[in-house]
This record gives structure tokens, C-alpha cells and sequence, in this order.
């Protein structure tokens, strides 16, 4: 992708029109926007499950040079690295993986062992919030529009995921764009499919949603695309990692 001197336009808080106005872009469009309006301080954020290449894929084909990131807890599948790079060869793409803190991940496993995740659900949201949240966190911090590849049909959390909103879940707004959020899981596919985009060889074994290796497993066909997550301490729980959960009103 070609670099582009960036623009630094700030998102305001209120714009509820203009928001009423993004709902009714393509994710095409909406891509375009958040090029056109914020330039490098725009991100795609992917885990590199089939939505991230719904969102590079146009992006690519648009010469949009609009950045991309991946939040590289430390404990991906082997094949989940294997893809991204492919990813960044098909797509002549840079991703940007932002790490935790390594001390911060040290002090964690010092204290509570390295699977502390299979202890209790406090402990699991502890890990995901030092391994994602706050890398997350450090990252949007210097971005104003962040673009992810949820969807409303993932989960009964993301059930009400709009496609445009202003976030302040981390103490500043910051514009966040869900340009699938009416996608089916079908419909992603097809799309990929028709691309030839390469695809996580996870899928191939039963995964629907990919995360962390150990808390996600394969699903069984009825199941919701997010119910290998966590199986051992999240039955009849949020299957949410605190990534994209708002304080207090959902996704
Ligand atoms: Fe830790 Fe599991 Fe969360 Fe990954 S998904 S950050 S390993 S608890």
C-alpha cells in the first residue's frame, strides 16, 4: 500500500446525524470514510477471522492505504500466525501487532501461573485484560477511529452492535465502526470465498471464532459462532473478552 500524508480530524462527540448517516453507508463506504476523514489515525482491527478480510480485502482493492492491527496476546494458534502472515502477502499488507506489556504479563504469571485463566472467571477477564484490553488501550490511544469486523449475529452481546457509534470507553472518543454488523456469517464466507482470500486453517477443524489458544475451541454445528470460547468457566455466561464491552450498555 502507498503512504499518505495523514489527516488529523477529530471525531466530535456530537454528531449524532452524522452517525444517523454512517448507518446507511456500504462497508465499502464506510471504509472510504474513515480514510478520507481520519487518514492514518483510522485502524482496521482484526484477530484474523474471516471479517478482518471482509474489511482488508476493499480496502486493498480501493488503494485505501488504511492501517491495520491485530492484538497479538502472546498466545495465538500457531496457524492464527501462520495466517497473518499470509494475509500480509496477499494483501501487500503491513499489520501492526501490538503486544502486552511484558512486565506487566511477567508480574500476572509470577503471580497467578501461566493458565491462570482456568481458575474463575475474575482471573480469565484479569488475563484478557492485561494480554488485550490494555494493549488495546495503548493503541487506540493515539488513533480516532477504530474499524472492527463485529457482527450482530456473533452473539446475543453483539446482538445490538451499531454500525456507528462514538465510544468512550477509554476515557477519550473515539469514532467505532462495525461496517459488517448486518453481515451474515454466510454472507462473510461467501464473500471470502469469492475472493480467494487466504483463510485460518482453524476453520477447517470445526473453529467458527478464533481467539487465544486453549480458551477457543471448535464448535458443534448448532452452536453459536462464540460458544468455544471459555467452555470450562463461561457456560450460560457473557462469552465477551471486556475488548469490545462498553461500561454499563453492551457492545
Ligand atoms: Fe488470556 Fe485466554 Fe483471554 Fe487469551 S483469551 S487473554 S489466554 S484469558
Amino acid at each position: 500500500m502507498t503512504s499518505e500524508a495523514p489527516k488529523q480530524i477529530r471525531p466530535s462527540t456530537e454528531s449524532p446525524v452524522a452517525l444517523d448517516a454512517l448507518e446507511r453507508l456500504s462497508a465499502g463506504e464506510l471504509l472510504r470514510f474513515a480514510f478520507d476523514r481520519f487518514g492514518d489515525r483510522a485502524v482496521i482491527g482484526t484477530s484474523f477471522q474471516h471479517g478482518g478480510l471482509v474489511l482488508i480485502d476493499p480496502a486493498r482493492e480501493a488503494e485505501l492505504p488504511i492501517r491495520v492491527f491485530t492484538i497479538d496476546t502472546l498466545r495465538l494458534h500457531p496457524e492464527t500466525y501462520q495466517h497473518i502472515t499470509a494475509v500480509e502477502r496477499h494483501f501487500d499488507v503491513r499489520v501492526e501487532k501490538v503486544t502486552p506489556d511484558p512486565a506487566a504479563v511477567s508480574r500476572m504469571t509470577a503471580q497467578h501461573g501461566e493458565f491462570l485463566f482456568f481458575d474463575s472467571p475474575d482471573k480469565c477477564l484479569h488475563c484478557c485484560k492485561i494480554r488485550k484490553d490494555r494493549p488495546n488501550e495503548g493503541f487506540l490511544g493515539n488513533v480516532d477511529c477504530w474499524v472492527t469486523g463485529l457482527r450482530r449475529d456473533q452473539s446475543e452481546e453483539r446482538a445490538q452492535t451499531p454500525r456507528a457509534r462514538m465510544t468512550a470507553k477509554y476515557g477519550r472518543p473515539l469514532l467505532k465502526l462495525s461496517p459488517l454488523a448486518g453481515w451474515s456469517d454466510e454472507e462473510v464466507k461467501r464473500y471470502v470465498r469469492a475472493r480467494e482470500s487466504p483463510v485460518n486453517e482453524l476453520y477447517s477443524r470445526g473453529y467458527s471464532s478464533i481467539g487465544c489458544a486453549i480458551c477457543t475451541t471448535p464448535v458443534l454445528p448448532w452452536e453459536q459462532p462464540r460458544a468455544g470460547r471459555w467452555r470450562w468457566e463461561h457456560q450460560g455466561q457473557t462469552k465477551e473478552c471486556g475488548l469490545h464491552l462498553e461500561r454499563g450498555d453492551g457492545i
